[in-house]
C-alpha cells in the first residue's frame, strides 16, 4: 500500500477493541485483495465468537459511562471525526477503491458522504427531544424521554466499505449508544481507517469496536452478536437472506433491529417523459458502483411511446463507458467486488436473453478478465426474465416495454422488495400517482441519485425495517420512556 503515499497509519492492519488495537490471539488472519487486480492489499485478524464477547463486554461497560456524557459533548466528537474524514478524503478514497474496486471519484464522493453522516448527526444529537403529555388526571403529571438503547451490534456490506457505517455509527454514537461493528469480509481496511480517525476524534475507548472476519467466521461472529443479552440493538445493512437469519437470531433477545435489505429498484420512463434527462438518470442510477447499489435501477420499464428513442439514447451513453481499475484516471466502470458476483450477471444476461432479449451493447465479460463485465443493455426483454424478480447487482440494464401507467405499477410492485423506486414523467398528476401507488420506501421523481444525509433511507418489504439518516435515523438506537408523576 506504501506505493500508493496512503499513510501507514491509517492501515493499523489489526483489530480494534477497547480503543487498543489487538490480533487474533491464534494469530489467523485473513487476506483483502484488489478485485480489479487480484494484488494483495494486505491481511487483517480473523476473529470469532470469543474475541466478539470481549468486545460487547468492553461496549457494555463503556455504555454505562458513554450514555451519562452530554449531546453536546458527543456532538463535538462526531463533528471533529467528520472533520478528520474530509480532512484525509483523498487517502481513504484509495483505500476504498483498492479494496472495493469503484474509479476513485465515487470513493472521494462516498468518503464525504460518509462525513457527511457525522456532521448531521452531530447536529441531530442536541435534538433528541421528550415531550410533556397533557395529563388526563389532576394529580398525575406525565412526561416522555428518550433514551439511548445501549449497545448496538453492526454489519456492514461491501459496496459502500465506510458510507454504511458511517450512516450506522453517527446515528447510535449521537445517541449515547457503544457499538461493536463487524465490517465485510471484502472490505475491512475502510473500517479500520475509520476506528483510526475516530480515536484522533476523542471518541473514548470501548465506544466503537471493530471485529474483522472471514467469510467462515461471519456467522459465529452475527450470532454471539445477535444473540447476546449486552447488545441491546442490532442494525445490519446486506442481503435479504442474511437479513432474515439475523431476525431470527436477534429474536432470540427481542433486540430492536435495523434492516436494510437488497433492493430491486423500479425505473419507468413514461411518455410524458423529458428522455434526455431519463437517460441521465438513468446512467447515473444504473452504472454507479457497477451497478453494485442496493438503490441501482434493476427493472428499467420504458412505455411504447418513447421505447426506441430511450434505447438507442441511452445504449450510446453506455458505449462511452471506460472500464477498468478505479485507480486509474478517466476510469468510469470498476470491477464486480469477486467472481460470485460476477456469475450472476453472467446468468442474469443468459436469462435475459432467452427471455426475448437483444443485446444492444456488452453482454459478455470484459476481456479484462478477472471480475470485470462488460457494461450491458439488453432492449425487448419479456417481464418474465429473472432480472424482474432478482437483484443483479451488476451493470446489466434489461429494458422491459409497457404500454399503460397501471401496466407499470403492476409490474414495479410485483415484487417482494420494495426499496427505492424511480419514474420519470412531467405530467404533474402521474407523478403523485404513481409516487403514491409504488410499493418503496423511497421514490425518485425526475431523479436518479437520491441518497444523502437528511434523508430517512430504507425500505419495506422485504427491503427491510427501520430508517436511517434523517432526524427519524435517531429513533432506531432510541427507546421512549414514559415517567408518571403521582400524588401531586
Ligand atoms: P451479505 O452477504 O448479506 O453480507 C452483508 C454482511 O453480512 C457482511 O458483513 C457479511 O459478512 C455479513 N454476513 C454474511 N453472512 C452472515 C451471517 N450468517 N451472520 C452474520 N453476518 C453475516 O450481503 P452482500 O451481498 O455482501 O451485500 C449486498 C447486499 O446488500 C445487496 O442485496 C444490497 O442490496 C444490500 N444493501 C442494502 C443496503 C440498504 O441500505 N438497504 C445498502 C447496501 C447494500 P461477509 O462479508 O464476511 O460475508
Amino acid at each position: 500500500m506504501e506505493k500508493y503515499g496512503i499513510p501507514q497509519s491509517l492501515l493499523p492492519g489489526k483489530a480494534y477493541i477497547n480503543g487498543t488495537w489487538v490480533s487474533e490471539k491464534t494469530g489467523k488472519t485473513f487476506k483483502v485483495l484488489n478485485p480489479a487486480t487480484g494484488e494483495l492489499l494486505g491481511e487483517v485478524p480473523d476473529l470469532g465468537a470469543a474475541e466478539t464477547e470481549e468486545a460487547i463486554g468492553v461496549a457494555y461497560k463503556t455504555f454505562q459511562t458513554w450514555k451519562e456524557t452530554t449531546a453536546k459533548e458527543r456532538a463535538k466528537i462526531l463533528r471533529k471525526w467528520s472533520e478528520l474524514l474530509m480532512a484525509n478524503q483523498e487517502h481513504l478514497a484509495k483505500i476504498l477503491t483498492l479494496e472495493n474496486g469503484k474509479p476513485l471519484t465515487e470513493g472521494k464522493g462516498e468518503i464525504g458522504f460518509s462525513a457527511s453522516f457525522f456532521d448531521w448527526y452531530a447536529e441531530e444529537a442536541r435534538r433528541t427531544y421528550g415531550d410533556v403529555v397533557p395529563t388526563p388526571a389532576q394529580n398525575k403529571r406525565l412526561v416522555v424521554i428518550r433514551q439511548p438503547v445501549g449497545v448496538a451490534g453492526l454489519i456492514t456490506p461491501w459496496n459502500f466499505p465506510a458510507g454504511m457505517i458511517a450512516r450506522k455509527v453517527a446515528a447510535a454514537l449521537a445517541a449515547g449508544c457503544t457499538t461493536v461493528l463487524k465490517p465485510a469480509e471484502d472490505t475491512p481496511l475502510s473500517a479500520l481507517a475509520m476506528a483510526q480517525l475516530a480515536e484522533v476524534a476523542g471518541v473514548p475507548a470501548g465506544v466503537f469496536n471493530v471485529i474483522p472476519c472471514s467469510r467462515p467466521n461471519a456467522a459465529s461472529v452475527g450470532k454471539t452478536l445477535c444473540e447476546s443479552p449486552l447488545v441491546a440493538k442490532i442494525s445490519f445493512t446486506g442481503s435479504s437472506a442474511t437479513g432474515k437469519l439475523i431476525l431470527k437470531q436477534a429474536a432470540s433477545t427481542v433486540k430492536k433491529v435495523s434492516m436494510e435489505l437488497g433492493g430491486n429498484a423500479p425505473f419507468i420512463v413514461f411518455n410524458s417523459a423529458n428522455v434526455d434527462a431519463a437517460v441521465k438518470g438513468a446512467i447515473l442510477c444504473k452504472y454507479r458502483g457497477s451497478g453494485q447499489t442496493c438503490v441501482s435501477a434493476n427493472r428499467m420499464l420504458i412505455q411504447e411511446g418513447v421505447y426506441d428513442e430511450f434505447c438507442s439514447k441511452f445504449a450510446a451513453e453506455v458505449k462511452k463507458f471506460v472500464v477498468g481499475d478505479g485507480m486509474q484516471e478517466g476510469v468510469t466502470q470498476g470491477p464486480l467486488i469477486n467472481e460470485r458476483g460476477l456469475e450472476k450477471v453472467k446468468r442474469h444476461v443468459e436469462d435475459a436473453l432467452q427471455n426475448g432479449g437483444k443485446v444492444l451493447c456488452g453482454g459478455k465479460p470484459h476481456s479484462l478478465g478477472r471480475t470485470f463485465f462488460e457494461p450491458t443493455v439488453i432492449s425487448e426483454v419479456s417481464n418474465k426474465a429473472v432480472v424482474l424478480q432478482e437483484e443483479t447487482f451488476g451493470p446489466l440494464a434489461a429494458l422491459v416495454k409497457f404500454n399503460t401507467e397501471a401496466e407499470a405499477i403492476a409490474i414495479a410492485n410485483n415484487c417482494r422488495h420494495g426499496l427505492a423506486g424511480y419514474f420519470y414523467s412531467q405530467d404533474i398528476s402521474q407523478a403523485w400517482r404513481v409516487a403514491e401507488q409504488m410499493e418503496v420506501g423511497m421514490v425518485g421523481i425526475n431523479e436518479g441519485l437520491i441518497s444523502m444525509d437528511v434523508i430517512p433511507f430504507g425500505g419495506v418489504k422485504e427491503s427491510g425495517l427501520g430508517r436511517e439518516g434523517s432526524k427519524y435515523g435517531l429513533d432506531d438506537y432510541m427507546e421512549m420512556k414514559y415517567i408518571c408523576f403521582g400524588g401531586i
